[in-house]
C-alpha cells in the first residue's frame, strides 16, 4: 500500500482511537432521545453534561457556558447573528481580512444587507495593527470578531490585547478560536473574550460538531430556533454520540497540550528548516515566533501550489495549497494577499499542518521529497529559462 504521511491537520484530523470507542455505543445501546420522559433517553442528559463539563475544562470555563452545535461554521454565524440580534440598533461589525469565510464571508453578506462592516488589515507578517482597530470602534459597533490563530498561516494574534481594546468600550468580543483550541492553552475565566468558537474535527473528534462558549452575562440571542435544548440557546436535538466524542477529544487535548507545545513545535520546525534551507527561494509565509506550534506556510516562488500538490499526492504526502482551487478559480488565499504576498508567490504556497500523530521520520520523508519535487515543477515550466536567470540573478 502505498505510504501515507498525512500534514494537513489544520483541515481536518484522524479521530483518536479513545474518541471513537467512547461515541460507539452511543449509536447502538444508547440511542435514545436525551428529551424524553422515561430513563432510557433521558438519562443521555447526564452524559451531555460530562462532556459539556470536559468542554469548559478545557477552556477554563463554566459548563453552563458552553452550548454544542453543528461544526466550527455554525458557532461563528450563532455567535455574529446572534449578538447582532441582541443589539438590534447597533449595525457596525469590526473584523479581520484574513478570518475563515465561516466570519468573512458572513460579514460580507450582512454588509450586503444594510450593516457597516470594518475589515482591519495585516501587515506582511500577518498580524493586525491594534491602533486600526482602537480607531475603528464606533458608538454603534455591535460586535468585534477576531480569529485566534490563523487557519492558513497559523499566525496567532494577541487576543487579550485585543478583547482590553474591545471590552474598553464595552463591545461584545467573539474570537473564531477552531484552530486554537487544543493547541494553545486557554483560559476564559480570565479572559476577555465574551464568545468562542471551536470545531470537534480539528481536535480528532468527529466532523460535524463543535461548540460555543458564551461567558455568563454576555447578550446573544438564539440563532436556531425551535426546542428547548441547551437551554434555550441552540435548538435541536442533541447529537449524543458526537457531543460524547467531543467531550472525549477535549479531556484528551488537555492531556496532550504540552506535547503540542513541544514535540509537534520540533517537528515542525524540522521540516521548516530543512524545506527553507534546502529549496532555493523558499520563503515563510507569516510571522515565524507568534504561530500556532503545529502550522508552516511556505512559498515555493515561481511554481503552482497546486501542481505540487498533485506531485506530493504521488508520493502519498497529503498538504494543502493557499489557492482556492476548491472554488474553480486559481486565485490566490486572501490571507496571503490580504500580507501582500507576491503573486508569484502566492500561487505556490503550501500549508503543511501537524498533529501528535506525526512523527520524525515522515517530516524526513517530506524534506526529502520536497527538493525534486519543486526543481522538477521549475525544470518543465514555460518559464524555465527566466526562472533560472532569475535566481542566478538572486544569488548574485
Ligand atoms: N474557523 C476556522 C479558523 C477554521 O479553520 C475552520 C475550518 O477550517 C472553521 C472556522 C470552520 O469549522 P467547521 O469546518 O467545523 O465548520
Amino acid at each position: 500500500m502505498k505510504k501515507l504521511v498525512y500534514v494537513d491537520n489544520n483541515a481536518t484530523t484522524r479521530v483518536a482511537d479513545e474518541v471513537l470507542e467512547e461515541m460507539l455505543p452511543y449509536f447502538t445501546e444508547h440511542y435514545g432521545n436525551p428529551s424524553s420522559m422515561h430513563t432510557f433517553g433521558g438519562k443521555l442528559y447526564r452524559k451531555i453534561d460530562e462532556a459539556r463539563a470536559k468542554v469548559a475544562d478545557l477552556l477554563g470555563a463554566d459548563h453552563s457556558e458552553i452550548i454544542f452545535t453543528s461544526c466550527g461554521t455554525e458557532s461563528d454565524n450563532a455567535a455574529v447573528r446572534g449578538t447582532l440580534e441582541a443589539y438590534p440598533n447597533k449595525r457596525h461589525i469590526i473584523t479581520t481580512r484574513v478570518e475563515h469565510p465561516a466570519v468573512l464571508s458572513l460579514c460580507q453578506y450582512l454588509a450586503r444587507t444594510g450593516y457597516e462592516v470594518t475589515e482591519l488589515h495585516v501587515d506582511n507578517n500577518g498580524l493586525l495593527d491594534l491602533e486600526e482597530l482602537r480607531s475603528s470602534i464606533r458608538q454603534d459597533t455591535a460586535l468585534v470578531s477576531i480569529m485566534y490563530a490563523n487557519n492558513e498561516t497559523g499566525v496567532i494574534f494577541p487576543i487579550e490585547e485585543i478583547g482590553e481594546i474591545v471590552k474598553e468600550k464595552g463591545i461584545t468580543f467573539h474570537c473564531d478560536a477552531v484552530q486554537a483550541v487544543g493547541k494553545l492553552p486557554l483560559d476564559m475565566s480570565k479572559s476577555t473574550i465574551d464568545m468562542l468558537s471551536l470545531s470537534g474535527h480539528k481536535l480528532h473528534a468527529p466532523k460535524g460538531v463543535g461548540a460555543l462558549y458564551i461567558k455568563k452575562g454576555v447578550k446573544f440571542k438564539p440563532f436556531i430556533l425551535g426546542g428547548h435544548h441547551e437551554n434555550n440557546r441552540r435548538a435541536g436535538t442533541e447529537n449524543v454520540p458526537y457531543i460524547v466524542a467531543l467531550g472525549k477529544a477535549c479531556e484528551l487535548a488537555k492531556k496532550y497540550l504540552a506535547e503540542e507545545q513541544t514535540r509537534v513545535r520540533k517537528l515542525r520546525d524540522k521540516l521548516e528548516n530543512e524545506i527553507l534551507f534546502r529549496v532555493p527561494n523558499a520563503r515563510l509565509n507569516g510571522h515565524k515566533t507568534f504561530r500556532l506550534p503545529n502550522t508552516t506556510n511556505i512559498s515555493f516562488e515561481y511554481v503552482e501550489g497546486e501542481a505540487i500538490l498533485l506531485l506530493l499526492d504521488e508520493v502519498g504526502i497529503c498538504a494543502s495549497s493557499g489557492s482556492a482551487c476548491t472554488s474553480g478559480s486559481l486565485e490566490p488565499s486572501h490571507v496571503l494577499r490580504a500580507m501582500g504576498v507576491p503573486f508569484t508567490a502566492a500561487h505556490g504556497s503550501i500549508r503543511f499542518s501537524m498533529s501528535r500523530y506525526n512523527t520524525e521520520e515522515e517530516m524526513d520523508y517530506i524534506a526529502e521529497h520536497i527538493p525534486p519535487v519543486i526543481r522538477r515543477l521549475k525544470e518543465i515550466s514555460p518559464y524555465a529559462a527566466e526562472i533560472e536567470k532569475l535566481e542566478l540573478a538572486r544569488k548574485g
